[in-house]
């Protein structure tokens, strides 16, 4: 109590801790955002009115936290009774005091970092959940943890998965009835999904429900199981693993006691080769609904039966009760990958109504009197297309919000193009991305320089908030973005609307039209959603800025400050001043050394390169997070084999590659990052740069006339 008193926390820990019943009645506690979706309906709404459309121009910053790192965030915080709970990279927890930003724990799980080689998508973590005094996290390394809220100290940890197969974590659990739900990712990897429950408070396996059937020699774990391998035919899925992991999103709805899980994309994508004979492939990229006290499947919805394109259905889902049609349905909505807007009835999984939300080429629109999509032609099964929304989605894990006062969710949303392409010969090999797509294929023809390579990607895809009215099935209003990969969405009944971007500022908009309203420099890409909170009376708005993710990884196809500031929390109130220290200058990059290989060598570096390195490093060898590898130093050169051979530096996150790739093939990717070095010294042409462009674009990139920005 003493040091909790000197470090002003005042009555923090004298209220009952955070339970079902406290979860349900949120909305009695407006100052507090107690579970990821702040309610169990997932609405990312904040009641909170002291923060609004008049005054917002006199936010600013109150205080920031560093977390030293110079990876993605992408948790949403708690704030609970002014306390901050959240997780950072390698999926270490945080705790603050929410008025000042003075630390008062952090627990860090020790990954062993050679495990990054398993996360597609960077290191990252979406955030912990609270109960009874403790919080949990799920670690990249597959471990469930509790830790106790008040001294950071773990109670219990747990073994969610098979460590002898490349699953990892990023999702926040859930907790529901006594339970932490939690699943996985993996399916790029090879892996098959599940979701299992534990005892708060013992770690205790209470269920796990599979999400797509094993090896059919083996008896099915379910009924359901034995529902979804009638769906499968042909083909051995179960030896890449299958996919559907359920790495994000999840709701709860405490009157129908119904848990929805959100479920991912097929392993491997190309449905030729899992499910030769055809089938939806259950519950591949669906809705589903289950009982939350014994994990029985009750309904699902598939949004995209047979799904070949990475378009999961993890995205963040919302409960809320609108009117339609004259009556009040209770409804889940979501904007999967696949590029519609969904209305499901949550008390049945009956499809009400669906339009899509950005360009789409896949299908021409969802049947509604079968609630199927009605899909275009063959798709990539004979030859290559170029296809929307790309595997990117055209919304990802990014929150949305409903504002039940305009009625709209506003959705994170993102054109842009991918060009599938079956891979030949397709054979599972580990540690790599096991799809059956190539990825080389999204490449701009050989010859094409590597600075107009990326030209050509950034020309391809962009971002924008939409506000969507889900009655209706309609766009009110747009606000652009330069780049394709922004932050989360917060709403509040000041009738405000933030959003953290790409190029590293903090925005609040008019909810109603999109005017924007306030903006704050942030130093680096936020990808995180905000939360706001209040503590003694002062309303917040908190956000976790740090680049990475997916798309950050990616490099060149994204525009970011990069990592030349660390990872922070910020919050803000009215009437602060705070300000960011100065950025210092980068270094100049060092001059690569010459090129001694064979134009063979460097175009075998090249797809090497491609195979193993760009998901982390940067298509084009252009990094997004990560050293970039055009920008080595001597020393590294030197080292070069000895790091992606023998991994010495596996301690930092970078694995060793000796079992897959040999010295020829690393000598072929070193020769590729020096040319790639040489050729980023190389002055583009302008001119000459943007007829080409629009050459490759017509000819070769083309896929729909709004993905291309030209
Ligand atoms: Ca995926």
């Amino acid at each position: 109590r003493d040091v909790e008193r000197s470090r002003g926390l005042g009555d923090v820990y004298k209220r009952q801790a955070v339970d079902g019943e406290r979860l349900r009645a949120a909305d009695k506690e407006p100052g507090n955002w107690m579970s990821t979706g702040r309610t169990y309906d997932e609405q990312r709404y904040s009641p909170l009115t002291e923060i609004n459309t008049s005054n917002v121009d006199q936010l600013g910053l109150a205080w920031r936290f560093d977390l030293n790192t110079h990876r993605g965030l992408e948790a949403t915080p708690l704030a609970i009774d002014g306390v901050l709970y959240f997780s950072g990279t390698w999926s270490v927890v945080y705790a603050v005091d929410g008025r000042t930003g003075q630390p008062l724990w952090t627990y860090d799980p020790q990954v062993d970092r050679a495990w990054g080689i398993n996360a597609c998508c960077d290191v990252v973590n979406r955030g912990v959940a609270a109960w009874n005094g403790k919080i949990y996290v799920g670690t990249i390394d597959g471990r469930l943890v509790a830790i106790d809220a008040k001294s950071g100290n773990k109670v219990w940890e747990t073994l969610t998965i098979d460590k002898s197969k490349p699953y990892s974590i990023t999702g926040a659990p859930r907790i529901v009835n006594g339970k932490v739900v939690i699943g996985n990712g993996g399916a790029e990897y090879g892996v098959r999904g599940y979701v299992t429950a534990y005892d708060s408070e013992t770690g205790e396996q209470a269920w796990r429900f599979y999400t797509v059937p094993g090896n059919p020699a083996d008896p099915p774990e379910s009924p359901a199981m034995e529902m979804a391998l009638k769906t499968w035919n042909g083909g051995e899925w179960w030896t890449v693993g299958g996919g559907g992991t359920a790495w994000d999103s999840m709701a709860f709805d405490a009157d129908l006691n119904l848990l929805y899980i959100g479920v991912g994309n097929a392993s491997p994508w190309s449905r030729w080769v899992r499910s030769p004979g055809g089938g939806d492939n259950l519950f591949l990229s669906s809705i589903v609904a289950l009982n939350p006290d014994t994990g029985a499947y009750v309904w699902h919805y598939q949004t995209t039966p047979a799904e070949t394109w990475d378009y999961t259905a993890t995205q963040h889902m919302i409960l809320a009760d609108i009117e339609i049609n004259g009556e009040t349905r209770k409804v889940i909505m979501q904007a999967p990958k696949n590029g519609f807007f969904y209305v499901i009835d949550r008390e049945t999984g009956e499809f009400i109504s669906a339009e899509n939300y950005v360009p789409v080429n896949w299908a021409t629109h969802v049947d509604p009197e079968t609630g199927r999509p009605v899909e275009t032609d063959e798709q990539f099964r004979d030859q290559a297309k170029m296809t929307v929304p790309s595997p990117f989605g055209g919304h990802n894990w990014q929150p949305m919000s409903y504002h039940p006062g305009t009625g709209l969710v506003y959705i994170p949303a993102r054109e842009m193009a991918f060009k599938y392409e079956r891979e030949e010969n397709f054979k599972y090999g580990e540690n790599r991305w096991n799809m059956a797509i190539n990825m080389e294929a999204m490449m701009p023809p050989a010859g094409v320089e590597p600075k107009l390579m990326r030209r050509i990607m950034k020309a391809m895809a962009r971002g924008h908030i939409s506000a969507w009215d889900p009655v209706n099935q309609r766009e009110v209003w747009r606000v652009k973005h330069p780049g394709p990969w922004d932050g989360g969405m917060l709403s509040t009944a000041g009738n405000l609307l933030f959003q953290g971007t790409a190029e590293g500022e903090l925005k609040a908009y008019d909810v109603e039209d999109g005017t924007l309203l306030w903006q704050h420099e942030t130093q680096s890409g936020i990808v995180a959603a905000p939360i706001s909170y209040a503590v003694d009376g002062d309303q917040y708005v908190a956000i976790l800025v740090g680049w990475g993710g997916a798309l950050g990884l990616a490099g060149g196809i994204a525009p970011n400050l990069g990592d030349k500031v660390g990872g922070r929390l910020l919050a803000f109130k009215l009437g602060a001043q705070g300000e960011l220290p100065a950025v210092p200058e980068p270094p100049a990059p060092p001059k690569p050394p010459e090129q001694t290989a064979s134009t063979e060598t460097i175009t075998r570096g090249h797809q090497l390169y491609h195979t193993y390195c760009n998901v982390c490093h940067g298509m084009g060898a252009e990094s997004g997070v990560l050293a970039d590898l055009r920008h080595m130093t001597p020393h590294t050169h030197k080292i070069f084999n000895d790091i992606v051979l023998d991994g010495i530096y596996s301690g930092m996150g970078m694995a060793g590659f000796g079992d897959y790739i040999n010295k020829d093939d690393a000598e072929a990717i070193h020769a590729y990052l020096i040319e790639m070095a040489h050729a980023e010294q190389t002055e583009l042409n302008e001119s000459a740069t943007w007829s080409a462009i629009k050459a490759v674009s017509y000819t070769h990139l083309r896929a729909h006339e709004t993905s291309l920005h030209l």
